[in-house]
């Protein structure tokens, strides 16, 4: 990793390879945590105003600092590496408290961030079937197995499959009688629709019945300090979605599509419906990219390839990763344990994680909100 303007810091007039203790100084060991590059940001780990409680005595060194993203799996990792960086330059001791701090970031205009709510993240597609919802909820789940605390709000209201996916039975409870206390699965906190009609009746709601429920379903439930909420938006991009993009307060969108021509002709559709309100696009997740025979393990790009790719380059926005058509996945789903919680040492969780570090960091990269923290000013005539 780059050690960029540790050489200026240090005694240059040092020729020989002992490191002169003497200039163990703040101003190195900040350089340090200015030019090393964490991994996952592609930044240094001092950006984002993350490094507190830098201290410097003799050759030990001591810091705070916090990653803008959850990161269980890599702590050890960027701890090994921030090590090595300030033992390469003479500390001896050294004291990282590295830790995960996920902060409120900016949502859309005209809409309010919800209380106990950071972040929301909308999970769409151009159309259905492509695996939006076992994203959505394998996405959440990697996120709370990175440490953070995560919610799934199930909006996809004419086909709410994340109360079987994740083996829910109960309903929800209401304290108050007015509002609704989410219903807790596998470490999540799961609002859907689904818990509360009858499942085997169809859902024959109109546009604004549909955007007041899943705004009731939003509003009216007790989250709890909810680093994330993931949203499992309906398909499509008709009036019902538009009305949520403009209502519901989102930090950034992800576009689920598979490689096929036409699942991408939608899921443009998609992506241009939240440009048009203001969201961001935090990246696409390509799904059934590469079917990998369970007998023999051959592959095979069944709905072509590169597809999802080739729209990231063309829209200049992430591409976040690509899942293969595996069995795995719809069996764990279909058993109500979601892949990530049934395998969580498999392949497939690997590329969960990744795909949900990439999109917390793209968050992390978002404007913060800081409406939260503001004072109220309240102007009052003059008795
Ligand atoms: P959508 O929300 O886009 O309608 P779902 O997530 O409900 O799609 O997925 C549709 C079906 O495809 C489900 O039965 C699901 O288990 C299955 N499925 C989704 N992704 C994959 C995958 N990568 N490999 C195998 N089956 C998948």
């Amino acid at each position: 990793m780059t050690l960029l303007n540790v050489s200026n810091i240090l005694n240059t007039s040092n020729t020989s390879n002992t490191l002169n203790v003497s200039n163990l100084s703040v101003e190195l060991a900040q350089s340090i945590l200015d030019t090393e590059i964490d991994p996952n940001t592609q930044k240094p780990f001092s950006v984002h105003k993350a490094v507190r409680n830098l201290l410097v005595d003799g050759t030990t060194v001591s810091v705070d600092v916090a990653l803008a993203y959850p990161a269980h799996s890599q702590l050890g990792l960027l701890r090994k590496q921030l090590h090595l960086a300030f033992k390469t330059v003479g500390f001896e001791t050294i004291l990282i408290n590295l830790f995960s701090k996920i902060q409120t970031h900016s949502v859309q205009r005209g809409v309010k961030v919800l209380p106990n709510v950071k972040n929301i993240i909308a999970i769409a597609s151009g159309k259905g079937g492509v695996g939006k919802s076992t994203t959505a909820v394998n996405v959440a789940l990697a996120l709370a197995a990175e440490g953070a605390c995560v919610g799934l709000l199930d909006a996809d209201i004419y086909g709410p499959s994340q109360i079987m996916m994740l083996g829910i039975t109960t309903k929800p409870d209401s304290i108050d009688g007015k509002t609704m206390q989410p219903l807790q699965a596998h470490g999540l906190q799961v609002m859907s629709i689904g818990s509360m009609v009858d499942p085997e009746t169809p859902m024959v709601w109109r546009g604004p019945m549909v955007t007041q429920a899943l705004e009731q379903m939003l509003g009216q439930t007790n989250w709890t300090d909810l680093d994330y909420l993931i949203v499992d938006m309906p398909p499509g991009t008709g009036d019902i979605q538009l009305t949520l993009s403009q209502k519901v307060p989102v930090t950034g969108a992800v576009i689920v599509t598979t490689p096929q021509d036409i699942a991408l002709l939608d899921a443009r559709k998609g992506l241009k419906m939240f440009e048009k309100v203001g969201i961001p696009i935090l990246g696409i997740v390509e799904n059934m990219a590469l079917h990998v025979c369970s007998e023999c393990g051959h592959t095979e790009h069944i709905f072509g390839s590169g597809g999802g790719e080739r729209m990231a380059t063309q829209y200049k926005v992430s591409y976040l990763g690509g899942l293969p058509l595996d069995a795995r996945l719809r069996a764990d789903t279909d058993a109500g344990i979601p892949t990530v919680v049934a395998d969580s040492a498999s392949d497939l969780t690997q590329l969960y994680l990744s795909i949900a570090r990439k999109i917390a960091v793209a968050v992390a990269d978002k404007a913060r909100d800081f409406s939260a923290i503001m004072p109220i000013i309240t102007v009052s005539k003059d008795s």
